[in-house]
């Protein structure tokens, strides 16, 4: 058992998280300032004897502080995502997701913190050009003119400090690369494409398509991520490492629009818009992102597996009991 802080633990990936920690008896503080997240999240463990709540920013120094006294082991979460959020708030992006990072690392590698692991995200990649990405590529990041790869660059230095940390102190650092989670509890507000097509379809339609839908992404579970994320900070052997965190099946972004349809109502129309309707002048998107998940499946001795059919109907059930539909 040990003490655990949460930060970003009321939001969709922090939630499960969260769940799951509680679940093996550890003591848990979540911080979060529910910017993304929601108190609703926590609902079923609200009254758990090993949970505390705080709700606040981790950008505000002090109360980090508080939140991390006497934590054993970090899970740090929070940060501005969403490509649309950080599309259109590119200063919020970096000051959130650098400085109190730094801050947290800095307090760990003083303490008594054992692990800490550090959520970054397939967006570090950047425009990556190859098949399935390996935690060793390089970086292939858009101009500085284009606010979506502040998100992807700001996680990297995060990166590269905690990197730092663990090289020049010792401290337990493991980094997921977290490749497109979804489930229930995801929001669209913030961009997310399952969610946004779910309630779409739901709601009689039309299913809104970006460009003409060739992308390709690869959804995994959240209640799989989570798995993968606990049994990595149980592995001694994981400190010092990269790991991508995410499923590998391929799909285009049509394709996933027609099997939310084919699910809900095949009748629904799908509407294709171009990217500066959907984001703003200046946006470039990622065309293929698909991870290669040896390293993790070595160290969790596990990785998302789930297939689409399986995540499609556990986030349509959990946003029809939402609607109340
Ligand atoms: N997308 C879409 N319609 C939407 C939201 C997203 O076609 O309503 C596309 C988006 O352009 C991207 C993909 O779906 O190519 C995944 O978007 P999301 O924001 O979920 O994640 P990303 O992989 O871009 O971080």
């Amino acid at each position: 058992m040990a003490k655990c802080l949460v930060t970003g633990g009321a939001g969709f990936i922090g939630s499960h998280l969260t769940e799951r920690l509680l679940s093996q008896n550890h003591e848990v503080v979540v911080l979060d300032n529910l910017s993304t997240g929601r108190d609703s999240n926590l609902d079923a463990v609200r009254d758990h004897p090993n949970l505390t709540i705080r709700s606040g920013s981790i950008t505000d120094s002090v109360l980090l502080g508080e939140a991390a006294h006497g934590a054993e082991v970090i899970y740090h979460l929070a940060a501005a995502v969403g490509v649309k959020l950080v599309a259109e708030d590119p200063l919020r992006t970096i000051e959130t997701n650098i400085y109190p990072t730094d801050q947290l690392l800095r307090f760990a590698a003083q303490g008594n913190v054992r692990k800490f692991f550090l959520a970054s995200t397939s967006e570090v990649y950047g425009k990556h050009p190859g098949d399935a990405w390996v935690e060793d590529d390089g970086l292939y990041f858009g101009p500085t003119s284009r606010p979506r790869w502040a998100y992807g660059c700001s996680k990297a230095i995060d990166e590269f400090l905690a990197l730092a940390y663990h090289q020049k102190y010792g401290l337990g650092v493991t980094i997921g690369r977290f490749f497109n989670v979804v489930g229930p509890r995801q929001v669209g507000n913030y961009g997310m494409v399952v969610p946004r097509f779910v309630e779409s379809a739901l709601k009689g339609g039309p299913v809104t398509v970006y460009d003409d839908g060739s992308q390709v992404r690869c959804f995994g579970h959240v209640s799989e991520v989570v798995d993968c994320v606990y049994s990595l900070v149980e592995n001694d052997a994981s400190a010092g490492s990269v790991f991508n965190i995410g499923s590998n099946q391929a799909v285009s972004i049509l394709e996933l629009a027609q099997a939310v349809i084919d699910k809900i109502d095949p009748d629904i129309e799908i509407r294709f818009i171009p990217y500066n309707e959907a984001y703003g002048a200046d946006f470039e998107d990622v065309q293929r992102r698909v991870p290669n998940t040896d390293r993790l499946y070595e160290f969790a001795g596990q990785r998302p597996a789930m297939t689409l059919d399986r995540i499609l109907d556990d986030v349509i059930a959990w946003k029809k009991a939402e609607l109340s539909l």
